[in-house]
């Protein structure tokens, strides 16, 4: 599965969309991002029509499903959720697509899961808000055009390249979301903490945040499991019952999580630190090759322990040492 591998209880996402915020001024982070939709939706807003279709694509946990209900929330139009897997044949899209109303945000995450023939059917519904419905079959069969009501499609996608072309190039705006830094991830905690009710130092916000793999996603988990460690032991959310928290649970000081290191494992002990390619590394941690380029490297690469060489993926020196192993005198790593 291409989600966090977090086991996605209901309890956690009710937990999620209790912190999700509701409006751009509340969303951390991402300034550039949160200024090209303003102006997208201002635009829009002032012309009396829908925004243009909006393509998110970052890894998971970066805000694509915040963001799009913010866009409907800000544009003032219902939200109408879908997801790729969920979209197996093209009647199953045109059931979606035939009942919006006009105005409506259609958000469909993991688009790039969607079948092809509904893919096909999606992009005259993007460009000229209408679809050709197919009834019957052989040489007896028609194509019926059905109007639809003006929408804006919001997709998300863990990367913008797992996109046909066609359909990347209908979106009138994409937004490459990016992992987040301490300080961001600080404002996510003291916004999370205080709907929690729970008092969190400078000190202890920043211990959760340098855990949380750049995620906010992972920094409210965090936070959660920190409130459950505060509540069973009283005195307050401290550093040290924090890293106490976080010990219990197995969080890795620079954040990384079992796949993480499931990966970081195999090129440093099977594959001798690398190169290795990406197909033969998917396969040897059981993961799909995608999963493994576009939600694990992406950090991998941007805290340093991996990079990507044209013979494939290295494990960097410091990556031996966070692990405590000694590189094999050989290799100039
Ligand atoms: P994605 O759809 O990219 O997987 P979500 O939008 O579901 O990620 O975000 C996961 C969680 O992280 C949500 O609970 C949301 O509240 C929180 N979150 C994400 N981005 C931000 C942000 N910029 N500011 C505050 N909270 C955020």
């Amino acid at each position: 599965a291409i989600s966090s591998p977090d086991p996605e209880s209901d309890q956690e996402l009710a937990f999620e969309g209790a912190l999700r915020p509701k409006s751009l001024d509340e969303f951390v982070g991402q300034t550039k991002v949160r200024g090209q939709l303003e102006l997208l939706l201002k635009a829009a807003a002032m012309q009396n029509r829908a925004p243009d279709h909006i393509l998110l694509a970052g890894p998971p946990g970066l805000g694509k499903t915040t963001l799009a209900i913010i866009v409907a929330l800000e544009s003032g139009k219902p939200l109408r959720m879908s997801s790729g897997p969920a979209i197996q044949h093209a009647g199953d899209l045109a059931a979606v697509l035939s009942s919006l109303v006009p105005g409506e945000v259609l958000f469909i995450d993991e688009i790039h899961r969607m079948a092809r023939s509904a893919e096909e059917m999606l992009y005259l519904a993007m460009e000229d808000f209408r679809i050709d419905i197919m009834v019957g079959k052989g040489a007896g069969a028609t194509s019926i055009p059905l109007e639809l009501a003006p929408f804006t499609l919001v997709g998300a996608t863990t990367r913008a390249g797992l996109l046909p072309n066609p359909l990347r190039d209908r979106f009138g705006f994409t937004a490459h979301l990016e992992f987040y830094d301490e300080p961001e991830l600080e404002r996510v905690l003291a916004r999370a903490a205080d709907l929690l009710g729970l008092e969190l130092s400078g000190d202890s916000r920043a211990e959760i945040a340098r855990r949380s793999r750049g995620t906010p996603r992972i920094a409210n988990r965090l936070l959660r499991r920190v409130r459950d460690y505060e509540l069973v032991h009283g005195g307050g959310a401290s550093v040290a019952a924090v890293q106490a928290a976080l010990e219990l649970y197995d969080v890795d000081p620079l954040g990384l999580d079992r796949l993480d290191r499931a990966v970081m494992h195999a090129v440093l002990m099977r594959f001798d630190g690398g190169p290795v390619g990406l197909n033969t590394l998917a396969v040897s941690v059981g993961e799909e090759a995608e999963t493994i380029e576009s939600v694990v490297e992406p950090f991998l690469v941007r805290i340093g322990l991996l990079t990507r060489t044209p013979r494939g993926r290295v494990a960097s020196r410091e990556a031996w040492k966070h692990f405590g192993l000694r590189p094999p005198a050989a290799s100039g790593a």
